[in-house]
Parts: C-alpha cells; structure tokens; sequence
C-alpha cells in the first residue's frame, strides 16, 4: 500500500482525474494512522462511519464542478463540534460528551467532501504549547517522539506532519495553530478574527479564538480557507466576504522587521541564523526589508495572559456537572459542583484563578481594563507599521521543539512560547507560520508572517511567494 500524496493538491488533482478514489485515500490515510499512531498518538478518535464519508465524496466528485476538497482526508481538533460524535476539548469534564450540532467550519467541510477521518489531540481546552495538558494522551513530534509536537493543536500539527491526513483543522488564540505548525514542519493559518465562524467551537477566550487550517503547503492551507472562511449568522462576529481585502497573485512585497524581536535574547542562535538567512534570500528575491517599530508589542504576551484568561473562566463557568459532561456527586448543590469542577486540569485550574482574580472588583481597573486600553494602542501600532509594509516577518519560535517534559513544571516557560504569536491574536491581525529550514539538530523551525487585519488572501499569496523562495535555501 502506498502512502498519501505529499500535498492536499496532488492528491485533489488525481481525485478529479479518476486516478485515484475517495476510498483508497481515505484507506491510505487510515493504514498511515494504524502503524504510526500507537506511537504519535495524534488522535482521540478515528471516527467509526468513514464508508458513509466516502459515499458522500463520490457523489461530490461525480456532481459537477466538485470542491477541491472532495474526498480529501482530513482531521479536526477536538474542540469542533460535529453532531452526534464525541467531543472533549481534551478535558475529563466533557469525557463522553455527545455535540447536539455541528461546528460551521466542520459543516462546511462536509459540505465540500472532504472525509475527516477523526479528531486530535490537544491541550485541555486549547490551554497550552506542548499538548502536554490533554487529560488523555501525550501526542508526540513525528520527527523526535522524545519531543513535544507543540500545542495546543498538537495532534493536528503532528497529524499532518507524519502524512496521517491531507490537513487538519486546529484552533488559535494565541498560537496554537502557528507554533505546532512550526515545530512540526507544516504550514498553519490564523486568519483574521472573524473571517471563519466560531459557533461550534468549544471557547476559550472569545476575542482572540479563531479556527483556521494546518496543511503541508501554503496553497493546501488555502484551499481549506476558501471553504471555511465567510459570514455566518450564528456567529454575530463573523466577517463578510467584502471585509476581507481581494486576492492577488503571489510576488515581491515589503517585508517589515521589527528589531527587539530579531534581537530577542531567549532567540536560539540557529532561529536567528536562519532567519538572516530568509531575509537575505527575499531581497535576493525583489523584496524590500524594512524595519518597522511597534510600540507595546514587548507587552502582548502580558495583555494576552489577562485578557484571555478573564474570558476563558468566563467561558468555562458553564461547566458545571449540569448541562454537560459527567457528573459528580458532593454535598449539597454546591458540593456537586465543586466536585464536578475539579475535574478540570491544573492548567485550566490555574488560569480560572487567574482570570477570575483580574476580574475581581478592585482588581478590575488595575487589570483587565488597562489591558484592554493596551490591546487598542497596540492594534493602532500594528495599523502604522503596515502602512509601510505588506506583511510583518518574525520567526514563529524562539526554538524548536523541547522535549517531553521539560517545561510542564515551569508555567511561565511555557507560557514564553507564545512570545511572537500572541500580537497578531490581541491585534486580531492574520498571520501564517511556514516551514523555515531546520536547526543544526535537524529539528523543523517555522517562519511568521502577519499582515493587516482582513488581508488575509494577500497574506496567503505572499506566503506561496516566500515558500518558494525558502525551499531555495533550506
Ligand atoms: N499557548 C497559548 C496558551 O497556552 C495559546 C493557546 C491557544 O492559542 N489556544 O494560551
């Protein structure tokens, strides 16, 4: 048996020619999963009705002008609700939670044939960079499994990566579609806030969530945005396709830097090589490097762990043994929920507290307001510097992927993954992390582009630009 096309394009190409059917990828897929999942353990579940998927894929194929995602194998991270099939967001306090509905983006795959072959891994309610915090499993990097695939769409990123599916659907609030991508090899995509609906995604902080795809290239990446992105009336947030700024072909642009993030101390001296080394290859390539200042981006990471976790126990208030998940027994009603609620994770715990605390009246203004005044000088500075530049480069790291356990007991270090994703979360901008080459350990490291908020198609064509460009130095 052979394994699946390298990219989700071939693979959609010999679909449309005949060359190929819905059934011998989808089994491709699943061989792929048998032999290496035991050891990656990328998936919660491997769903149980793929003959209905593949017939529903071949009706597509043969309908005219079928989407490019018929009959191509998918995955969707665990916090996406598909109707009448488990969902746990990682989390014991959903374990054999059944969804009532289906996510729209999850829909809207569906609609299009694509065959999600089952949901991944990843860290407990989406809170973390290693998928160390899933409640069931430790998913692991498929090229070092003493290492972390990075988080939380960890399965998804790892998924991908070991050619187990075509693409995958992940989830970033502040990274976690961009950073497992990057230690994983793959591209990922966080599209502006609200260019994909949220309705059907379990929450975690509503302002800065949004699902967007991780895929072998940039064009794959694209394809599955294009049957994702758009309005959706049962997401009041959701952008309409004329807020979004029109496509255009990939070439040349101007290409920010901002300097204290190149000159970051914690910045691994190989990052910092191959990063040299891109920009050198896009002047090479036409482009123009400017370096751009953006005041308060030092503070980002600061912002986004009060603003994110003030929502997050906002969002989370609601699981209390009563409407969903299972139930646990205490004394009184108060009891229940006490009892139920601790079958939260320490991480979850953690920023409960956290978010409750800034929060609190007499903490409120100190905290959570000031935050939020940041966040708009901050969008502000985001908006000037791209006045100069068509997208903002950093890499998407500090370095690449850590090993099992080395920063579970240190949640501050963890939380400094996040340094060079959080911005484009608090600013709402788009942002995409591609494969930058590799370390002198030979481990993957990624590239971040962020452009203007809803530039998200000029941003996808500049990142076709710059991946050709890069696959000539690495
Ligand atoms: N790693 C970040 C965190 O722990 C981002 C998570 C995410 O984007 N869902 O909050």
């Amino acid at each position: 048996m052979s394994s699946l096309p390298s990219t989700l394009l071939q693979a959609s190409q010999a679909l449309q020619k005949g060359e190929v059917g819905p059934e011998e990828l989808t089994a491709r897929s699943l061989e792929r999963i048998n032999a290496r999942d035991g050891e990656v353990k990328a998936f919660l579940e491997v769903f149980d009705d793929l003959d209905e998927q593949i017939a529903r894929a071949k009706a597509k194929l043969a309908a005219p002008n079928p989407s490019p995602l018929a009959g191509i194998p998918l995955a969707i991270k665990d916090n996406l609700l598909w109707e009448g099939k488990r969902v746990s967001a990682a989390s014991r306090i959903l374990e054999g939670y059944i969804a009532p509905y289906t996510a729209t983006a999850v829909a809207r795959l569906i609609d299009a044939g694509a065959i999600i072959v089952g949901r991944t891994n990843m860290d407990e309610f989406a809170m973390g960079s290693s998928t160390e915090h899933s409640a069931y499993q430790q998913t692991r990097n498929p090229h070092d499994t003493s290492r972390v695939p990075g988080g939380s769409s960890g399965g998804s990123a790892a998924a991908v990566a070991d050619g187990m599916v075509l693409g995958a659907l992940g989830s970033d609030t502040g990274g976690s579609i961009r950073q497992p991508a990057a230690l994983c090899g793959v591209v990922g995509f966080k599209p502006t806030y609200g260019a994909v609906s949220r309705y059907g995604l379990i929450a975690m902080g509503s302002s800065l969530d949004v699902v967007g795809p991780l895929a072998p290239t940039v064009e794959d990446a694209a394809v599955i945005f294009s049957a994702i992105v758009g309005r959706d009336p049962n997401d009041a947030t959701s952008l309409t396709e004329t807020q979004l700024a029109p496509k255009r072909d990939p070439g040349p642009v101007r290409v920010g830097v901002v300097r204290e993030v190149v000159e970051h101390q914690g910045l691994h001296r190989d990052v910092r090589e191959r990063f040299d080394a891109a920009l050198q290859a896009f002047t090479d390539a036409g482009c123009d490097i400017v370096e751009v200042e953006i005041p308060l981006l030092r503070e980002a990471l600061a912002m986004y762990y009060i603003i994110m976790p003030a929502e997050a126990s906002t969002n989370l208030a609601r699981f209390d043994g009563v409407r969903y998940g299972p139930r646990k027994e205490g004394e009184g009603v108060f009891g229940d929920i006490t009892a139920t609620r601790g079958l939260f994770g320490a991480e979850v715990k953690r920023r409960i507290l956290l978010g409750t605390y800034v929060l609190s009246s007499g903490y409120y203004d100190a905290y959570y307001r000031t935050a939020r005044r940041a966040r708009g000088a901050l969008r502000q500075s985001f908006a000037q510097a791209f006045a100069q530049v068509d997208v903002i480069a950093t890499p998407t790291t500090t370095a690449s992927a850590f090993r099992l356990g080395e920063k579970t007991a240190d949640p501050l270090a963890m939380y400094l993954e996040d340094i060079f994703t959080v911005p484009a979360n608090i600013a709402g901008i788009p942002a995409l992390s591609l494969p930058m080459g590799r370390d002198t350990q030979g481990l993957p490291l990624g590239m971040q582009l962020m452009a203007p908020f809803g530039a998200d198609w000029p941003l996808l064509a500049t990142a076709q630009f710059i991946e050709g460009v890069l696959q000539g130095v690495s």
